[in-house]
Formats: structure tokens, sequence, C-alpha cells
């Protein structure tokens, strides 16, 4: 499944250009990476052998600005996961409007597995093995599955070694002392947040009312959970790689967070709390009204898009839905707000964060929101209102809307040389 990966963006991008109608010579570049780099990154381990693990950065187009996207340290990571990654972030940036092109870095190996000096050696060396293509205004890292702050520190310091300045702008998703922005950490769950609640509106569904499954209760699926309970849903369920935990009632959020605090892994596996145990497998079809896949890629399968309940999926994460899966749940009148929206946030804010280091002006937490609320409503906006006077789907809405900016930047440039 993994290896479709690509095929799946391609089809996606494919049904998009379809109904745009998208100029012959310009349709097979967006069809293409712009740039694939394979590296080799091999790391002293603390037992003294080496090991070498393989890396890679793709930047998809630089048509509309600098490439932006996150980098993941993952035993699946492929090449062809990352230039589907990357794809999308390209889409996406266009999408919300926000005046970069798309990117993604990945590194194959189980950081689960692997000391936190360990990890610093494999960043560093991996780090140096793609700045020959990195830089401010060319390509900016980010994190995504298992890389955080403290992994873009290592990158920011590394780059800031060997480039004798301190590169702050280089990467985005840093911690608030080494230059990050305000919010960055929340913004992609907020954005997830801002979408869900904007469409149970449009579909006159109180959010009051509104039942809630999280599947993936990392960074983004727990931010969105504890906003939207914050603002009155109700959460029932919510999983990780670990498993799942389900009350009709709705979860005790304050309770689970502070069990995977201090848990291994920071993991729910042996939560004792109100709640009884669910497969990640049947958290997706259980009875609630809003579904937010934001765990990995390919997860709601034909199988699932069948039985699943929800009336609305908010993809958190990126890719979450096959597209034979798509088809089903547009048959079934299930309303998805694509990952290339709804997601959206995170990048949105890091596009702050990049304008704060370049300014060497910080904003308070009330402006990074502020912004960041008025992006995603227009965004939102503009994708819903689109699909509709177009007769779409959301995604190929997000998806029309998105290529076309990318392919009038790219006719107004003009093919170099
Ligand atoms: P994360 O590592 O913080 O969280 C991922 C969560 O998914 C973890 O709780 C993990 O245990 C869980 N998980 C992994 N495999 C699972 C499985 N098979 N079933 C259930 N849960 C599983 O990562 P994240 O940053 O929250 O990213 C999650 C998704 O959101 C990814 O697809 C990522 O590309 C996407 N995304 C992240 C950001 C961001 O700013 N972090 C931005 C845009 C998109």
């Amino acid at each position: 499944m993994k290896n479709n990966l690509f095929s799946m963006a391609l089809e996606q991008l494919d049904i998009a250009a379809a109904k745009l109608d998208l100029n012959k010579n310009i349709y097979p570049i967006l069809r293409q990476p712009e740039r694939e780099l394979t590296v080799s990154v091999p790391v002293v381990m603390d037992d003294g052998q080496v090991e070498v693990f393989t890396g890679h950065r793709v930047q998809y187009s630089s048509v509309r600005g600098p490439c932006k996207g996150g980098i993941r340290y993952h035993p699946d990571v492929t090449l062809d996961e990352v230039k589907a990654l990357a794809a999308w972030m390209t889409w996406k940036c266009a999408v919300v409007n926000i005046p970069f092109g798309g990117a993604k870095g990945g590194v194959r190996c189980d950081p689960f597995k692997m000391s936190k000096e360990e990890l610093k050696r494999m960043t560093r060396r991996y780090t140096v093995m793609v700045m020959p293509i990195l830089g401010p205004k060319r390509d900016i890292p980010a994190p995504d599955v298992n890389t955080n702050a403290e992994v873009m520190g290592w990158i920011m310091d590394t780059v800031s070694m060997f480039t004798g300045q301190t590169s702050l702008e280089i990467v985005t998703g840093k911690s608030i002392d080494l230059g990050g922005s305000l919010g960055r950490r929340e913004a992609t769950g907020r954005g997830v947040m801002i979408v869900t609640l904007n469409t149970l509106k449009k579909l006159n569904m109180n959010s009051g009312d509104a039942t809630i499954i999280v599947q993936g209760y990392g960074n983004v699926g727990s931010i969105a959970a504890n906003l939207l309970a914050q603002n009155g849903c109700k959460v029932v369920a919510v999983s990780d790689v670990s498993g799942g935990f389900y009350n009709s009632k709705g979860l005790d959020l304050k309770d689970i967070n502070e069990y995977v605090s201090t848990s291994k892994n920071h993991l729910l596996e042996g939560y004792k709390g109100d709640a009884e145990p669910v497969s990640n497998e049947e958290i997706l079809v259980l009875d609630a009204d809003v579904l937010i896949p934001a765990a990995l890629e390919n997860q709601i399968t034909e199988n699932i898009a069948k039985n699943l309940k929800a009336k609305v999926i908010t993809e958190g994460a990126n890719g979450p839905t096959s597209p034979e899966a798509d088809k089903i749940l547009e048959d079934r009148g299930v309303v998805v707000i694509p990952d290339i929206l709804a997601n959206a946030g995170g990048v949105v804010t890091s596009y702050f964060e990049w304008v704060q280091n370049i300014q060497s002006f910080f904003w308070n937490i009330d402006e990074v929101n502020r912004n960041l609320n008025r992006i995603m409503n227009k965004s939102f906006e503009e994708v819903w209102s689109f699909s509709k006077e177009k007769r779409v789907n959301l995604r190929t809405g997000a998806y029309m809307l998105g290529v076309d900016r990318v392919a009038k930047a790219l006719q107004q440039r003009g093919i170099f040389p």
C-alpha cells in the first residue's frame, strides 16, 4: 500500500487537472518533483558500531516561493512517500495562499529504538548531507512525524555552525528559546479545530452536540481533540499506535493528558481511566459525528469507508484516505475536509515563524492566532464555495484551487531558459 502513495497523489492531481482543463504544457511539469535527493547517513551508534541510514529530501515545487515541508523519522519512510508528501505540501501552501512551494524530507529509522545522542548525530549528519539544497530562500524544513522542536534546534545549530551565521530562518518549528513562533506547536491541531467547527456550522450541526473520534493522539490529534472539547464538542474516542479508548459519554481528556505526560513513550497503553479499550481498526467505525484521522496515511481504506458512521471526516494526517475509499465516502454523502486544507494550520504558522525570523521581530500569541484564524477561515470559505460552485467534493475543489494557483504562477514565470 505504502508504495502507491505517490500514485495516489498523482491520481488526485489528475482529477483536478482534468476538471481545470489544465494547459498541456504545464500539466506534465506539475506531475514531477523539481528535485529529489537521496543521501546516506552513517551514524556511530552508542555501542561503537556504525549504522547507515537512508535519508531523502524532495523539492516538489518552488514556483510560488521557497520549498517548505517537514522531516519525518520513521521505519517506513520511502522516496515514494516523501515525493507524495512533497506534492501535497505544494498544493497545501497554494490552497492557503502562502508564498511557499512544497518539499518533504525523511530518514528511514526507528527513533524509538535510538538514544537521544544517536538521534542528534543522525540529524546533524542528515542536515549536512541535504544542506546544499536548503536555505531560507530555497527550502525550509519543519517537524513531521517523530521529529520535534528539539530536532529542529539541532538542524538550526548544524547549519549555523557550517555557515558561521546564526540561521534562525533556515528551519521552522523551533522552540521559543531558539526563535520559534508562539502557537506553532498547537497550530496544526488548531487549524483542524477551526475547519471542523466551520463545517459543523455549514451542515447546521451544533458543535455542543457533536461527538468526535481522534485516531492518533500525537501533536495534531491531541491538540485538535482538546481544542474541540474546549469548544463544547464531546470527544468519545482517541487512539495512538498502542491502541485506543472509548466512552460514549465523552472521555476525560484532562485525565488522559495527565496519563500520557508520564507514560512510556507518551503512549495511551495502560490507561486505566473511565473508558473501554478499542483497537485501531474499531475506533474508525465507532458511532460519532466527526472522525479525525491524525496518525499516518492510508488509514481509511475501502472497507473502513463502507462501515464508518461519521458524517464528517477532518483529515488531520496527510493522505489518510485512499482514492477508492474517497469514492465510497462521496457516494455515502460523508463530508471529507481534505488534508491540504484541514492540516494547513501548521505550515501557515511556520510561515509566520519564517517571517518573524527574517524580520527579527516577534509577535505575541494573539497576533499569531488572529492571523491563523483569518487565513484558515478564509481558505475554508474559498474551498467550500468553490466546491459548491463547481459541484465537486471538497478534496477536488481544494486541489483545483491549489493546482490552478501553481499553474498560473508557472505560466507567468515561463519555462526557463
Ligand atoms: P506525532 O508523531 O506527534 O503523532 C502521531 C500519532 O499517531 C502518535 O500518537 C502515534 O502513536 C499515532 N499512530 C501512529 N501509527 C498509528 C496507527 N497505526 N494507529 C493509530 N495511531 C497511530 O505526529 P504529528 O505531528 O501529530 O503528525 C500526525 C499526522 O499529521 C501526520 O500524517 C503528519 O504528516 C500530519 N501533519 C502534521 C503536522 C504538524 O505540524 N505536526 C502538520 C501537517 C500534517
